[in-house]
């Protein structure tokens, strides 16, 4: 192991680092990881699992409501707020011991402690101990961005204390527009919260088929979600037992927690990076070659903190291929091009592969096919919702470049579609598959007819008469 103290120095436990750590451990290679908050990183301790675990609890009130079209009587329910939070920490505490153990059994020594770069070599830990490493990974993830300063800013929370409030808000407003805004947004909503969302711009979800983004907002104004769109937050002020929150129209509105969530950003700050030349984007993330190479040979960087696509299972692959790469001699490297996502909202959003105008701005000429129905589970609960499902694909070659789906179900559907778009399928290859009935899904193969992008859905089907 020449003159270095080990091979590999991990900094973060999180999703990219202790995958890349087990797995390069496991090629024999001595390592250390270092993590200054807690095992398992943001996924796990405040990320998507916690917000899953929440996503389900608030699920239940749909649930309830629609039980009585069904016959059910489920009068005199209530909800416990400090019960669920409490069932999360532990099982997130479980969670948390099972990736202590995964390092500890692949040989990986855990560090408590929050590490910096020295050196292209050299890593210096917060109680002063200096280490040498043949090959620094770092995969320190991101935090969630505050945004431009204003009075107050700090009464704000953002999603890490969503996670441990002591009561229940019974108003909140949520600031953003993204995928995290809009599951708080949803799930506090589910959980019978009185929620506003703030937004600077007129449209959720960019980044999203522009059909997604428009039809999910009337779902969630369907859910009693109420928006503040083309408006800032100005200040926040304590009033009474909660916050005053000042518009920049100087109108004012009162919660009882103000949730901050427009966006995150890499957790670069303090690291050392300058001092050893790790080179950041404009972007202010860590620049990486294919390979997730800094700029500096022996250091290299994945997950978010790279911000390349900001996601668990993306970050996941980066240290996986990072590790069979440096230690394994199989060198490979990830492939971004179907990544499917699911927005955890009520009701959900699963999307794979390319927005029609995505597509479009690639040169490429599309076909479009939509449908847009009435869930089955509707006709007897009563719910005003839809089901809405839309497919990209190219004229050039039948291949379907994107789906992109809302309704029950959908992010199941959206990583099995994933499998289909991966093997290059074609709107052909759909149209022959059989279809599962009843189900949703079953409409993804049996859609017919194309729509210009701005046609009409033609009259609502539902999924109770499939195409016979
Ligand atoms: C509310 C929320 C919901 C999300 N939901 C989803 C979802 O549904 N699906 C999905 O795929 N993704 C989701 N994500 C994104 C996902 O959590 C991240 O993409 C993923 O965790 C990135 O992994 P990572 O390894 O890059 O970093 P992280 O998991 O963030 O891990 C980085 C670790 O490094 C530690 N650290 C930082 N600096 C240092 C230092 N100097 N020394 C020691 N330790 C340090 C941190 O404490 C942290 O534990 C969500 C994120 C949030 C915030």
């Amino acid at each position: 192991m020449d003159h270095f103290d080990v091979d590999l120095f991990v900094i973060g436990a999180g999703s990219g680092g202790v995958r890349a750590a087990r797995i390069a451990a496991g090629y024999g290679a001595k390592v250390k990881i270092a993590e200054e908050y807690r095992v398992g990183g943001t996924c796990v301790i405040r990320g998507c699992v916690p917000k899953k675990l929440f996503v389900y609890a608030s699920r239940f009130a749909h649930e309830f409501e629609d039980a009585a079209g069904f016959g059910w009587n489920v009068e005199g329910v209530s909800f416990d707020w400090p019960t669920l939070v409490a069932n999360k920490d532990k099982e997130i505490a479980r969670l948390e011991g099972a990736y202590r153990a995964n390092l500890e059994r692949s040989g990986v020594e855990i560090i408590a402690q929050r590490a910096v770069i020295e050196g292209p070599h050299a890593v210096r830990l917060a109680d002063g101990t200096r280490l040498t490493a043949r090959t620094i990974l770092i995969a320190t993830g991101a935090r969630p961005n505050l945004g431009l300063d204003f009075p107050g800013r700090e009464l704000g929370i953002t999603s890490n204390e969503a996670f441990h409030l002591e009561s229940f808000p019974q108003r909140i407003i949520v600031q953003g527009a993204g995928y995290i805004a809009l599951e708080f947004a949803s799930l506090f909503a589910g959980l019978g919260a009185q929620v506003t969302v703030v937004h600077r711009g007129d449209k959720l979800l960019r980044g999203f088929d522009e059909d997604i983004r428009a039809r999910m907002i009337d779902e969630m104004k369907q859910n009693g979600i109420g928006f503040e769109l083309n408006a800032t937050i100005d200040g926040i002020f304590a009033f009474e037992s909660g916050k005053r929150v000042r518009l920049n129209d100087g109108r004012d509105l009162f919660a009882d927690e103000v949730m901050l969530a427009i966006g995150r950003v890499p957790n670069t700050i303090g690291l050392g990076l300058d001092t050893v030349g790790v080179e950041l984007n404009e972007a202010g993330a860590i620049a990486v070659d294919a390979a997730s190479r800094t700029s500096v040979p022996s250091i290299y960087a994945v997950g978010d903190v790279t911000d390349r696509v900001n996601l668990t299972p993306v970050a996941i692959r980066e240290g996986h291929a990072f590790a069979d790469t440096v230690f394994g001699g199989k060198p490979w490297s990830v492939n971004y091009d179907v990544i499917p996502t699911a927005v955890f909202t009520e009701p959900e959003i699963g999307v794979v592969g390319l927005p029609e105008a995505e597509a479009r701005a690639q040169g490429r000429r599309v076909d479009i096919y939509k449908t847009d129905f009435r869930p089955m589970k509707a006709t007897l609960s009563g719910r005003v919702t839809r089901v809405f499902m839309k497919l990209v694909v190219d004229q050039a070659d039948d291949r379907v470049l994107g789906v992109h789906l809302i309704g029950e179900g959908s992010a199941e559907i959206a990583q099995i579609a994933a499998i289909a778009l991966n093997l290059s399928a074609t709107k052909a290859d759909f149209d022959r598959t059989m279809a599962l009935h009843p189900s949703a899904a079953e409409e993804l193969v049996t859609l017919r007819g194309k729509h210009a992008s701005s046609d009409p859905l033609p009259e609502a089907s539902t999924e109770v008469t499939p195409a016979l």
